[in-house]
């Protein structure tokens, strides 16, 4: 790589200056509570839930989700956003407020860094799937629970098997430990190409922009994962 295009991209990826840019945020839809809970109805639970469901239903599934306590705290649900032919699927925790409040994945300042962290490897967020574990906002932004999770992941299981994406980039450890399903530290897990589901969608695992917003100094380690991740799109 010529060292202009390298310093193209660590400018991106915020490695030599940072710009944020802010998003007015549109307000907020409250939920009918009087909605019947999906979760009150009774189903066999060794079925995978959203097997065979096209986007569409999958869409509506996810709005109108009560499977777990989350729906009574948040603003709407956030199903993720992007091509749905996109050969890259990048995966995070769970919405923030700003997400919470406009409905889509990583629209606050660490969404403003994965659009950097994307730039900085050649591609517009328009050209990715974005989206999330949980698809709800946990209170204050907590870790989410194995019974959040386990209720959620069905609706990103079945994301994937729609998308049929090239190479998944699980952003941070909750992402990561959540979709390889161990408690493996993130510092152990990048840097290896990992395997997701029964089509082993290659899977590579880096930071959380928000982490990175928080320690700048791991964006080195986060660009190294950026190319390896590249790397292993190109052999795939
Ligand atoms: N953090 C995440 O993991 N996902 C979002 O959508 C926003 C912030």
């Amino acid at each position: 790589m010529s060292s202009a295009l390298r310093r193209e991209y660590l400018s991106a990826l915020g490695l030599e200056s940072w710009v944020m840019r802010g998003k007015p945020a549109p307000a907020a839809v409250p939920r009918d509570p009087g909605a019947l809970r999906e979760a009150d109805a009774p189903r066999d639970p060794a079925a995978p839930r959203e097997a065979g469901v096209d986007w569409p239903e999958l869409r509506a599934r996810v709005a109108a989700c009560t499977r777990c306590t989350l729906c009574n705290t948040r603003t709407q649900s956030v199903f993720g956003v992007g091509n749905l032919k996109a050969e890259w699927l990048i995966v995070g925790e769970a919405p923030g407020a700003d997400e919470d409040r406009q409905g889509e994945p990583f629209v606050g300042r660490a969404g403003q860094l994965l659009n950097s962290m994307l730039h900085a490897i050649g591609l517009a967020r328009e050209q990715v799937f974005i989206a999330n574990v949980l698809k709800c906002r946990p209170p204050g932004n907590r870790d989410p629970t194995a019974s959040e999770v386990a209720e959620c992941l069905p609706y990103l299981e079945q994301q994937i098997a729609l998308l049929k994406p090239k190479i998944m980039l699980a952003v941070g450890r909750i992402a990561a430990q959540n979709l390889l399903r161990t408690d493996v530290t993130l510092g152990r897990l990048r840097q290896q190409v990992h395997a997701f589901g029964a089509a082993q969608v290659p899977l590579v695992v880096t930071y959380h922009p928000a982490y990175l917003l928080r320690t700048p100094t791991d964006k080195r380690k986060a660009w190294e994962d950026l190319k390896f991740a590249r790397e292993v799109y190109a052999r795939v």
